[in-house]
């Protein structure tokens, strides 16, 4: 089982910013932000390249959970990043979907 489905089964503690019967909201471990939020389904989804149809409303729930969570974290004003890094070049590590919401400073364009 991956990295993130044992975090869903709780069998690996994460800090909660959100959970619904479809999707996780945690804290990342290794911040890159002063708010960094990973968002991710609860049926294992290796990564954008691998949806189907059928996974199309858990990504709109996702969306439309991703600014109340910034809400929540008070960077939805001031502004925040959603990142999912797929496969190599981007640096994907957990191969199971994740967006990243990142904010509380100033992001720099283009990323690294
Ligand atoms: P990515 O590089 O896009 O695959 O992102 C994976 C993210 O998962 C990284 O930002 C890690 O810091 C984060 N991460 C890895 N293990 C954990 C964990 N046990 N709890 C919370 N975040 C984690
Ligand atoms: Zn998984």
């Amino acid at each position: 089982m991956c990295l993130f489905c044992k975090i869903i089964k709780k069998e690996i503690p994460a800090a909660l910013a959100y959970e619904d019967n479809d999707v996780l909201a945690f804290y990342d471990i290794n911040p890159q932000a002063p708010k960094h939020i990973l968002v991710i389904p609860k049926k294992h989804i290796e990564s954008l390249n691998t949806l189907v149809p059928e996974d199309s409303a858990v990504i709109a729930n996702i969306y439309q959970v991703i600014p109340q969570i910034a809400r929540t974290e008070g960077i939805a004003e001031s502004g925040y990043r959603v990142v999912a890094n797929t496969n190599r070049d981007a640096g994907q590590a957990v191969a199971h979907l994740h967006f990243h919401i990142l904010g509380g400073r100033q992001m720099q364009w283009p990323p690294g």
